[in-house]
């Protein structure tokens, strides 16, 4: 109801808008009345250039005042807005201002305000909006219904749900359990491996100290200074050496009496130091003994290395060195064994490697070490290298012998010759 009466005021002012032209160097100013349907020119005297609200508001007034003067008289009479409560039907358009603040008018629109307030306090309840009502109310309790119903089922989901959760979080706790008992069983067992891999290495080194001892005890040890050592898996040997997974061998000990010196060979089947990839290095090993304590020291004997050819050729390799007496290696040993000392150029390599080699058979070498404890002339060893080893030991002494002897014979008719003395001489010692 305000609204409208709002709405009124506002029409009414828009009748009376009115458009000017810009110009504004013109003392006077034409102006067209939107509420005049004749467009009939109304001059407004400008007192100042400057154009201003105050005169806008002049305008408008003159405008009315204008219409008022040339208004049909038709339009000279309006109905009051709030007529419906009671107010004046026919008001003339002048007196329009003045009628709003009249007393009737002013208590009509009391009444009206007070009807608009009971109005919207009072809900109005027709029959039309109960059954609308009752409908809508069905519809929700329908709706309510089926959520209910939604959520009763929701609830047993739930219901059943949490059972599975505390089923799982059972299994979850049993599993933790067993795991945790998987854990310390791991542990366990890692610690037995661990302590059982420890005794496995005790036992390893055991065992190859062993198997060297049966080795030595089968290898039907030598105790009058010289010894033959046979060397099986020669190719495996020589490729060990060259990938230096295994660079030397040592022969079995043996001995020089049952209470003498303990020695054995060490061969390097790649060369040693300068020798390396070139020759086949042999070396003496002096041992701690049993009977060290009652020999005689340093070791002074020349030694004698040999080299089996085993075809009938028998051009068997033999060297000999002479110990150095002032080096540690011949020196009563401190340890289980000296340092190596010999020949590290005892044959080149070429002699066991080429194809057919006469020196390995069936992959196998035979080394002879002799000691020389007789000062046996230079010129017998070949012959005792020569000598068949088939025939008993003491045979092989009386040949020996008679060898010596013819060979002694032949030395001291060669007395008078010099030259065949000289030839005597030992040529072939080498010490390290
Ligand atoms: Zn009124």
């Amino acid at each position: 109801m305000f609204h409208s009466i709002s709405s009124f005021h506002r029409s009414n002012n828009q009748q009376l808008r009115m458009t000017y032209p810009t110009d504004e160097t013109q003392s006077s100013t034409r102006a067209n009345c939107d509420a005049c349907s004749t467009a009939s020119e109304v001059y407004i005297r400008q007192n100042s250039s400057k154009r201003s609200t105050a005169d806008n508001d002049e305008k408008n007034d003159t405008c009315e005042m204008a219409h008022k003067r040339g208004r049909s008289t038709i339009d000279d009479f309006v109905t009051c807005p709030i007529e419906k409560f009671g107010c004046l039907k026919e008001i003339p358009y002048d007196d329009l201002e003045a009628h709003y603040s009249s007393k009737i008018h002013q208590e009509c629109l009391l009444r009206a305000v007070i009807f608009c307030v009971q109005q919207l306090h009072s809900e109005p309840k027709t029959n039309t909006t109960l059954s609308n009502n009752e409908e809508n109310y069905s519809e929700i309790t329908d709706s309510v219904n089926l959520l209910a119903e939604g959520l009763s089922s929701l609830h047993d989901d739930n219901v059943q749900i949490h059972d599975n959760a505390i089923q799982l979080h059972n299994n979850i706790s049993e599993q933790q359990y067993q795991i945790e008992q998987l854990k310390n069983s791991i542990e366990e067992s890692s610690q037995f491996i661990h302590a059982t891999q420890i005794n496995t290495n005790v036992l390893q080194t055991e065992i190859e100290t062993l198997k060297q001892k049966i080795t030595d005890l089968s290898s039907q040890s030598s105790y009058d200074g010289t010894f033959i050592w046979k060397i099986t898996n020669v190719s495996q040997k020589i490729n060990d050496s060259i990938s230096e997974r295994q660079t030397s061998v040592y022969s079995p000990p043996f001995y020089s009496s049952p209470t003498g010196y303990k020695m054995c060979m060490r061969l390097y089947f790649n060369g040693d130091g300068q020798a390396r990839r070139t020759h086949l290095s042999l070396f003496f090993v002096l041992m701690r003994g049993d009977y060290d304590a009652i020999l005689t020291w340093p070791f002074s004997y020349k030694i004698t290395f040999c080299l089996y050819d085993q075809t009938n050729n028998q051009r068997h390799i033999i060297d000999s060195f002479r110990p150095d007496i002032r080096s540690n290696s011949f020196q009563r040993s401190q340890s289980n064994m000296n340092i190596a000392s010999g020949l590290p150029k005892f044959c080149p390599l070429t002699f066991i490697q080429q194809e057919n080699t006469p020196y390995v058979r069936d992959d196998c070498m035979f080394i002879r070490c002799i000691t020389n404890f007789e000062t046996i002339p230079k010129k017998m060893i070949p012959y005792i290298c020569a000598l068949n080893m088939g025939l008993p030991k003491s045979i092989q002494q009386t040949m020996i012998q008679a060898e010596v002897e013819r060979h002694n014979l032949v030395t001291s008719s060669a007395l008078s010759n010099p030259e065949k003395s000289f030839m005597n001489e030992d040529s072939l010692n080498k010490s390290q």
